[in-house]
């Protein structure tokens, strides 16, 4: 690992990057979407197979190259639902976890973009661990291509950013991972499969709109009232949920995309009538649908405060819920939970140091 270290890290660059990082060693340009070939659609971390590369060069990428940022510690299988819980260990033995999840159609790979989370939202356990840093564009990109490698290629049809961390507070990171996935040089998956889900960075959602990529967002919303949202969600302090909703409206307009909203059911607290009325308020005021996610509680974490005293919504609950938002025009999915014998479900993401 030490000697790795030395070395000049490859992976998580962008093909414009690739391509100056070869002209400044005195390559040609075009070794950049070579190289970009062989690491993201071949999957390849070895520079001495990549066969249409000169072999001099090769030995001097192999000398003073990586293209590993991540060790895969564990696969965890849930018998259960077939969701695959993956640990990851970074060079500075930092741990982080990505969760595959099938379902009929396609196969979702939920991807952190921290190490930790800073935002402590109450129902979330990756919050409980707090923050250690953020993640390298490298460790960002690798959690796909690790599983993709493990699984077969084919296997994830669609990423999603939801797993540790908020991806807006590491912007660049993000974005350049984005860059990457969504790069027409990449075949390995379509851009209108990539979500981002945040829990509401006004700033950041415009910068993302104002930006050539061209992903899905999804916005962690959980309360239509202020008060109730900051009780759950201590960001929405600073970022208050009408300043969100102003950003998404941009977001929406610029990219021509709709938006989807998370929904966690926490009984008592957003289940109610009135939760139902200001739902159905806000999808008129612009193209959404809504996730409405069952909870997973994480009281056997024994956090202090409200997050102990969060429970579940009950069953027949939700689909009273859900039947009235759908009898108001509002398109709604539940997002059954999956993979919750292995703490891979939603908001169970959380690495014990
Ligand atoms: S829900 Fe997302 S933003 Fe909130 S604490 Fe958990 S990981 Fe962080």
């Amino acid at each position: 690992m030490t000697t790795e270290n030395k070395k000049y890290q490859l992976k998580g660059l962008t093909v414009s990057e690739l391509r100056e990082y070869f002209e400044t060693i005195g390559e040609s340009k075009f070794r950049g979407e070579q190289l970009f070939n062989w690491m993201y659609n071949h999957l390849s971390t070895d520079f001495l197979e990549m066969q249409n590369l000169p072999k001099a060069l090769r030995e001097k990428l192999n000398e003073g190259c990586s293209l590993k940022t991540l060790d895969l510690i564990t696969v965890q299988d849930s018998v259960l639902s077939g969701t695959k819980k993956y640990l990851f260990r970074t060079e500075d033995e930092k741990n982080i976890e990505s969760v595959v999840i099938p379902e009929k159609d396609r196969s979702t790979l939920c991807i952190s973009t921290q190490v930790g989370c800073p935002l402590d939202c109450k129902f979330c356990a990756t919050g409980l661990m707090g923050y250690k840093r953020n993640l390298t564009v490298g460790e960002i990109v690798d959690q796909y291509f690790m599983a993709a490698k493990e699984n077969g290629k084919k296997s994830i049809t669609n990423i999603v950013y939801m797993g540790m961390g908020e991806p807006l507070l590491n912007f660049n990171n993000t974005l350049k991972s984005l860059q990457i996935f969504t790069t027409e040089l990449n075949t390995a998956i379509s851009r209108n499969r990539i979500t981002v889900s945040t829990s509401g960075i006004p700033n950041k959602i415009k910068e993302l709109a104002d930006s050539e990529i061209r992903v899905k967002l999804a916005l962690s919303l959980h309360s239509c009232f202020e008060n109730i949202r900051t009780l759950i969600m201590p960001i929405n302090k600073k970022y208050s949920l009408a300043e969100n909703i102003e950003a998404i409206k941009y977001y929406v307009k610029k990219t021509k995309t709709r938006i989807t909203f998370e929904y966690t059911m926490l009984q008592g607290i957003n289940d109610r009538e009135e939760d139902v009325k200001a739902l159905a308020k806000l999808c008129k005021q612009l193209p959404a649908k809504i996730n409405v996610i069952p909870f997973n509680s994480i009281a056997h974490m024994a956090p202090d405060g409200i997050s102990g005293e969060l429970a579940p919504t009950s069953r027949n609950k939700i689909y009273d819920f859900v039947e009235k938002l759908r009898n108001n025009n509002i398109t709604v999915m539940i997002r059954e939970t999956q993979g919750d014998d292995i703490a891979g479900a939603c908001g169970q993401l959380a690495v014990k140091y």
